[in-house]
């Protein structure tokens, strides 16, 4: 399937559901970001900045680029011009940082904080402690530039679908936790990132509200550690 039918096929199994797609375009061309942009899809998804850079620079200005990937400090003054939203905090020192070039761009900058749901220790992310402690702190107050719209979650990558559910039904049940003890106004909590093209129907079925799916639209990437 090209890659504007396979947008569509999905856009139909979610339609009537929480999810919207983020179209995970990394690696992949912008010959095949334009292909999904003409048939109206607007929110694309990158986890390198250089790369997410050199895209937004030459492609249409009403894409919404989301950063999904691993942000590293010194890099958030590339991205936070423009970036529609970023997927992946995980420490607070780097919501300071997108907070400090918030500020300078003046501009509030939507962020998701990464919890860390699977069982390998390899990906990034807080402990559901971290995030209540940080709520509880009063240390974003300082945070004028940044608004928390939400969480977002990766699974552990297992055929056993029964834990992969269990891990996103954990994470939506930790978001209305924290959506019922939690109001401020630098908080938004709406949204539930979690899902990908392995797992998006068990995640959207646990109540995501956006997939980030690469490889099912653009196809395999050819290399094996992203
Ligand atoms: C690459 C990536 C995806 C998309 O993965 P696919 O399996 O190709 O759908 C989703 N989320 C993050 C954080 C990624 O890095």
């Amino acid at each position: 399937m090209s890659v504007a039918d396979q947008i569509k096929s999905i856009n139909q199994e979610l339609e009537g559901t929480s999810a919207k797609l983020i179209a995970v375009s990394k690696t992949k061309p912008n010959e095949l970001i334009i292909e999904a942009y003409e048939i109206g899809h607007r929110a694309f998804g990158e986890n390198k900045v250089q790369e997410l850079v050199d895209k937004a620079d030459v492609l249409p200005k009403d894409i919404e680029w989301h950063m999904i990937g691993h942000l590293q400090r010194n890099k958030v003054k590339y991205i936070a011009p423009f970036v529609h939203l970023i997927h992946g905090v995980d420490t607070i020192k780097l919501l300071k940082e997108i907070n400090k070039e918030g500020k300078k761009n003046d501009r509030v900058i939507s962020c998701l904080l990464q919890v860390h749901i699977a069982e390998e220790s390899t990906k990034f992310g807080f402990s559901e402690d971290e995030i209540e402690d940080f709520l509880e702190s009063h240390l974003l107050d300082e945070f004028e530039h940044v608004k928390i719209i939400g969480l977002m979650g990766m699974a552990t990558n297992t055929s056993d679908q029964a834990q992969v559910r269990r891990e996103f039904a954990g994470l939506k049940a930790f978001f209305e936790t924290l959506k019922s003890k939690y109001t401020h106004a630098h908080l938004n909590l709406n949204e539930i990132s979690m899902g990908m093209s392995g797992d998006y129907k068990l995640a959207q079925e646990e109540g995501s509200t956006m997939v980030r799916i690469g490889s099912t639209i653009f196809g395999a990437r050819n290399y094996s550690n992203n």
